[in-house]
């Protein structure tokens, strides 16, 4: 058996490792990273760009970030943290493609306004109010409003066009909004870092254990999928960004701190136009309200995606009921994840969302027809022939201990890490690759605590990320600058 030792063990070519692995190589070329993947490709799970929908979430357009309260009030405090997030992704993006880092910003990122549209005197009211929350503030000052069909027209003709006139109607638009080719942007990463010293991608290569030895050292066990040889790999740190995988490696793992997770596994649609004559006719990503009873993911979507250089349209997602955690896993992935730690929280998700796996189930046995119907609500022109189904990555939705209620289901990602700090796994699914640096700068805050602490990976940290350390929504004038800065160098403006 080969054995190897590294400072770094990523697990996943994702999103997610490999915007860690370019962080932790701008922070210290000699560091030794060893990235190693299931698949025999980098970032074709959750990450590759059909099998998601490649909005650069920044809480323009998605109405899910920005609940109503009792009070009737809207509650903004996830759309800032949203923001401010993706502003973070945007700085670091730009500093890498001035470095050469990555290629041109075509190849990844495309301008895209952010719209969101409404139909019905409450929802109309819903938005208005939203806007006039948001828009009060410097992060969301260029978001634009209204409720006039001639104006909404020119902004989302495909939606707009024969609609009932007597129908109230509402849209926002900020202009500078970003389809993201997520899959592009990791592949990118990855061949620059496999272009570096002291940097190792093994494909086709699955962990298979994990144990920390006495030393605090990881010994992680490695088996490849086509020769069936086995290695071990000794790492003195591990991340485990293995999207649906991270689960049952946290599991293996028997850290105290993953104790009592589990999993929810959702699978997703798309309906997807490829039609010149339709496709030129929309230039957008406006979302909708998720339907009554809906959970967050299966908010509606018309989108503009561009991927491979290719423009298509996109709408969905269709969520649906699987026991997949990965969409090249396996069928016994949800009953393998069981433990007894975890037991009482999965079984009381399990009996308190009976109306989730419900819907999941109806949604899992639609028709095309029923599906382009649900199309029509936003493009009442859609004809069924003009659109086709394709199959959008898993996400596994985090399940957790609740003191009252056994178990709780959550929408949105939490870094797990170790109280030695030798390991981190990321789960859950939103807001996804659009903040993956900022969860991974605080993966390398909480992992590498005294290294971050020095001048020169604080100075480093500037160098990247302007705004780091300071907070967007308190500074205008900074966020101004790194605006400026951003949307040039990637062309979104
Ligand atoms: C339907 C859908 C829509 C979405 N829309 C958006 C969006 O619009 N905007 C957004 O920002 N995010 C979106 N997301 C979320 C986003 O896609 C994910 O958050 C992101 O891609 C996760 O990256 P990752 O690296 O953690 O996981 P992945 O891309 O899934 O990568 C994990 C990798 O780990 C590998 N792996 C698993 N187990 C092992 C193992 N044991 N050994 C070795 N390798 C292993 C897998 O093969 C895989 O390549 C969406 C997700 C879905 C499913």
């Amino acid at each position: 058996m080969i054995a190897k030792s590294a400072d770094v063990l990523l697990v996943g070519a994702g999103a997610m490792s490999t915007t860690l692995g370019m962080l932790l190589k701008q922070l210290d070329p000699n560091i030794n990273i060893v990235m190693v993947e299931r698949l025999g490709h980098v970032a074709h799970e959750s990450t590759d760009g059909w099998n998601n929908a490649g909005t650069g979430h920044a809480a323009y357009c998605e109405l899910n970030y920005t609940p109503k309260k009792a009070d009737g009030s809207i509650d903004t405090s996830k759309a800032f943290a949203i923001n401010s997030a993706f502003e973070v992704s945007l700085q670091f993006w730009s500093y890498l493609v001035k470095q050469g880092a990555l290629p041109k910003p075509e190849n990844f990122i495309h301008a895209t306004p952010h719209q969101s549209f409404v139909w019905g005197e409450d929802n109309v009211e819903f938005l208005r109010k939203r806007y006039e929350a948001l828009s009060k503030s410097a992060q969301f000052a260029d978001m634009e409003y209204s409720e006039d069909p001639h104006v909404l027209r020119e902004w989302m003709p495909l939606i707009v066009e024969n609609r009932d006139p007597m129908e109230p109607v509402a849209g926002t638009r900020v202009r500078y909004g970003a389809d993201v080719d997520f899959g592009s942007l990791a592949r990118n990463m990855s061949t620059h870092l496999e272009q570096q010293d002291n940097f190792e991608l093994l494909l086709s290569n699955s962990v298979t254990d994990l144990e920390q030895q006495e030393d605090g050292l990881w010994q992680v066990e490695l088996k490849n999928s086509k020769t069936g040889a086995e290695r071990t790999i000794t790492s003195r740190f591990v991340f485990l960004g293995a999207g649906g995988g991270a689960l049952p490696l946290l599991q293996l793992s028997g850290i105290p701190e993953g104790d009592g997770y589990g999993g929810f596994p959702v699978s997703g649609q798309w309906l997807v136009c490829k039609k010149p004559e339709i496709v030129d006719k929309h230039l957008a990503k406006v979302y909708g309200l998720a339907p009554i009873g809906a959970p967050p993911m299966s908010v509606p979507h018309l989108d503009t995606r561009i991927i491979s250089g290719q423009k298509a349209l996109l709408f969905g997602p269709f969520a649906g009921f699987t026991t997949k955690f990965l969409k090249q896993g396996s069928m016994l992935d949800l009953p393998k994840s069981l433990r007894i730690n975890n037991l009482v929280s999965m079984l009381s998700v399990g009996k308190n969302n009976m109306d989730l796996t419900r819907y999941l189930i109806s949604e899992a046995m639609q028709s095309h027809e029923e599906r382009v119907d649900s199309l029509r609500n936003f493009y009442p022109e859609a004809k069924n022939d003009d659109w086709e189904l394709a199959e959008a990555g898993q996400r596994v939705q985090i399940i957790k201990k609740d003191e009252e209620k056994g178990g709780k289901l959550e929408f949105g990602t939490e870094v797990i890490a170790s109280a030695d700090h030798t390991l981190a796994a990321l789960l859950g699914a939103s807001p996804g690759a659009s903040t993956a640096v900022n969860t991974m700068i605080d993966i390398v805050g909480r992992c590498f605590p005294e290294r971050m602490a020095t001048p020169e990976w604080q100075s480093k940290m500037k160098e990247m990320v302007p705004s780091y350390g300071e907070s967007l929504p308190d500074n205008p004038e900074l966020l101004k600058s790194v605006r400026q800065y951003t949307l040039s160098t990637l062309e979104l403006d």
